[in-house]
């Protein structure tokens, strides 16, 4: 059965996309831990970041990077804190949390 993720990069579940190229995907998380929490995605479903093949990887961790870019500049963040749990959803992905105020150092 399809993953959250792969039905939100086939546009069944909608999403407050924030970026997108080929092979990816990035959106805002639905809970979002703090303001502008961003999930990065590989629209090639595989369960477990470190599932994905080495030029898989690299190419998810450059299209989050360039993400994080672009949020550092959309917003007024001090940093952004990047996280993998994969508790929830089995399909590899990055949090990405921008740090805006000392209030979400406790994320
Ligand atoms: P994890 O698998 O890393 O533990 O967490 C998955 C994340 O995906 C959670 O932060 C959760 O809020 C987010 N999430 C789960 N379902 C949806 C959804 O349908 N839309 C969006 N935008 N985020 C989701």
């Amino acid at each position: 059965m399809a993953t959250i993720f792969t039905k939100i990069v086939n546009g069944e579940i909608p999403c407050y996309k924030v970026a997108e190229d080929d092979r990816h995907i990035a959106f805002l998380d639905i809970n979002p831990v703090t303001p502008g929490h961003t999930l990065v995605v590989p629209k090639h479903e595989v369960s477990y970041l470190f599932d994905l093949s080495d030029d898989e990887y690299v190419a998810l961790e450059l299209f989050a990077k360039k993400v994080a870019k672009g949020l550092r500049e959309a917003m007024p963040c001090k940093r952004i804190g990047v996280t993998v749990i994969g508790l929830e959803v089995p399909h590899a992905h990055i949090h990405l949390l921008p740090i805006t105020t000392e209030a979400d150092m406790d994320f």
